[in-house]
């Protein structure tokens, strides 16, 4: 079976880049949502807690109990519980769900501050704020997400602007202890001084950032991709490989196939469109359960850095790191 490699180094490095912008491990909330970005998600909180990570925000209710012991606070971004809990904080995401959720339940309240995708809105937030009091919930946060903080515009501004004002807006009902925070990898990288309470880190942590608005240079690719040989085989020039016959051998060589297909998660628009980092050449059309090389190598380094498949198939690396089946076993090195 194809398996993936996590390099603990290259996390911890990033953590260092993380934490130096955060000033401090607890403010550092490590986003594991959908299987850690297909990193694995009990293989990341192992590694994010003997880092000193406290802090981890998920997607569900499923991830979260899965992560329960290793995180002193947990955030989850998008469902409703059914019962409270100490350690766990849900997002409110829309004013008419505020009723729905049980007494007591410590939740965060999400702002829509531009993006238009989730969150109350701005004018909304006083009304949402004395809704979670009848209900008797325990608001501990007011947070926003940056729709375009990876580019060099106004708009990152324009939301900070926006955040603000809402901050203002909350502290004058009379909350104390409230936190805020708003960034995500992108965003915590373009602050020459940090400020908020908390950034929620995904991808910069797994090394993959790419953004115009800051530098990227010494993130490290923490996930490798390593695919073993299923079969070998001598071909001559002109012969054709795969389904539709849409490779054709330029000169005799020896070729062979590796058990990682779309299935797996390997982009199908890749086929005859991808080079290895060792430079082997991947031919013909990826197959469900295989795809095959110009190689003899027995285990053969698919990627160890998801931004470039990711270019090559018109996509982001999020996109090919979340389309890696959680089956897929782990080794951390
Ligand atoms: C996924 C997500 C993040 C993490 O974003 P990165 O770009 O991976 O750092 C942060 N906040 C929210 C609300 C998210 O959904």
């Amino acid at each position: 079976m194809a398996y993936i490699t996590l390099n603990k180094n290259n996390f911890f490095n990033n953590l260092d880049i993380i934490t130096n912008k955060t000033k401090s491990k607890d403010k550092v909330a490590i986003v594991l949502k959908d299987n850690a970005y297909g990193h694995g998600l009990i293989e990341v909180a192992s590694m994010a807690k003997e880092y000193g990570i406290t802090k981890a925000v998920v997607r569900c209710q499923v991830e979260a109990d899965v992560i329960k012991d290793f995180f002193d606070y947990i955030l989850v971004l998008a469902e409703i519980p059914s019962f409270k809990s100490d350690k766990i904080r849900y997002t409110i995401n829309d004013i008419k769900t505020i009723k729905k959720f049980p007494q007591e339940t410590k939740v965060e309240l999400k702002v829509d501050t531009l993006m238009h995708r989730n969150g109350v809105d701005m004018g909304e937030v006083e009304e949402a704020i004395n809704l979670i009091k009848r209900q008797n919930l325990n608001l501990e946060a007011v947070f926003t997400h940056h729709r375009s903080a990876d580019e060099l515009s106004s708009e990152w501004f324009i939301q900070n602007e926006n955040f603000k004002k809402i901050k203002k807006t909350v502290l004058s009902k009379g909350f104390k202890n409230i936190r805020f925070h708003s960034a995500n990898s992108a965003s915590l990288m373009r602050y020459e001084n940090f400020d908020e309470d908390m950034a929620r880190v995904g991808i910069a942590a797994y090394g993959c950032l790419q953004s115009d608005a800051c530098d990227v240079s010494e993130f490290k690719a923490v996930l490798s991709l390593i695919a073993n040989k299923n079969s070998s085989r001598s071909v001559k020039k002109g012969d054709r490989i795969g389904y539709g016959a849409t490779y054709e051998v330029k000169k005799d060589c020896k070729i062979s196939n590796y058990d990682f297909g779309y299935a797996d998660g390997f982009c199908r628009l890749l086929s005859n469109n991808y080079i290895t980092p060792c430079h082997n050449e991947l031919i013909g059309r990826i197959s469900m359960d295989n795809s095959s090389f110009i190689s003899e190598e027995d285990e053969l380094l698919i990627f160890d850095d998801a931004t470039i498949p990711a270019k090559g198939a018109g996509t982001i690396a999020y996109e090919v790191l979340t389309s890696l089946k959680p089956y897929i076993k782990k080794v951390i090195k």
